[in-house]
């Protein structure tokens, strides 16, 4: 039987990942196999530098063209990295990737007027100690408004289904957690800004959402903890198998997923055959 060392930390994309598809998390998570990025993941990820580019610039100086010109030098900084060199796009499809990017900017500046935006952290790094386990996460931008603090999410996929808005949410308000325990209170407001299709939807935590994150973050915790002293990480199979990079290594496909640490880095072109 394999056993695995057990994580000391956990974020709120690694809670979703274990619930989602704990196989999938044992190959990301505990044994480290650095997937390939895909074009949604590194679109997300350059707007966000461009947004959190803009938003170093004071209140006055946010105009629309300063969010052109930081979307185009996030672009000019992703020219030479992994995340977009190891897509292997050809020209025509840089382009239109580069304009997917502006698409999602115009769209931005039609939900909200940056210059009324009081940023007080952006890409801020925070976490909190419950017990044996550190809580870490990255708030996109914290801000205050009207002398409250309010969180913001940016998201670059579609907006979910108001069956799946809850589930969506659950990151947003483990963010609000982490705020409470590291500033002493709250956050007025959560706010989750669907740049594809222009919607923002916005709800107001208190201490039953942030203990509902409390408990179910110990919960995943254990049953971590549980998968890695047992060895037993199941694959759960869903609709997330399509993009699923593990998936030659997932028994529900035929695959062996001992052998994924071997020879995923070779197929993700990461080392030499
Ligand atoms: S293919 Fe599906 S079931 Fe298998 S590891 Fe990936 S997400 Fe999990």
């Amino acid at each position: 039987m394999t056993t695995y060392d057990i994580p000391t930390s956990l974020s709120p994309s690694r809670v979703e990942s274990f619930t989602s598809c704990p196989l999938a998390f044992r190959f990301a998570n505990i044994e480290k196999i650095d997937d390939p990025p895909t074009i949604h993941t590194t679109r997300g990820s350059l707007v966000h530098r461009a947004l959190e580019l803009a938003y170093r610039h004071p209140a006055e100086a946010r105009t629309p063209s300063l969010f052109e010109s930081s979307i185009d030098e996030a672009i000019a900084e992703y020219h030479e990295l992994p995340d977009l060199t190891r897509l292997h796009l050809t020209t025509d499809q840089v382009t239109a990737f580069e304009q997917q990017c502006r698409v999602l900017m115009q769209n931005y500046l039609r939900m909200e007027d940056p210059r009324a935006v009081r940023p007080i952290g952006l890409e801020l790094r925070l976490s909190a100690t419950v017990g044996d386990l550190t809580l870490r996460g990255i708030i996109d931008r914290l801000e205050l408004r009207e002398g409250e603090l309010v969180v913001t999410d940016y998201k670059t996929g579609r907006a979910p289904s108001v069956n799946w808005e809850l589930k969506s949410m659950s990151g947003v308000h483990f963010y609000s957690f982490l705020c409470q325990a590291v500033f002493g209170r709250l956050p007025a407001a959560i706010r989750l800004m669907y740049l594809s299709s222009g919607e923002t939807i916005e709800s107001t935590p208190n201490e039953r959402s942030a203990r509902y994150v409390a408990t179910r973050t110990a919960a995943v915790w254990k049953a971590v903890e549980r998968a890695c002293v047992t060895g037993d990480f199941k694959p759960h199979p869903s609709a997330l198998c399509a993009s699923c990079s593990f998936q030659p290594w997932c028994p529900s496909f035929g695959g062996t997923p001992d052998l994924a640490h071997i020879e995923a880095p070779v197929a993700f072109g990461l080392t030499a055959a």
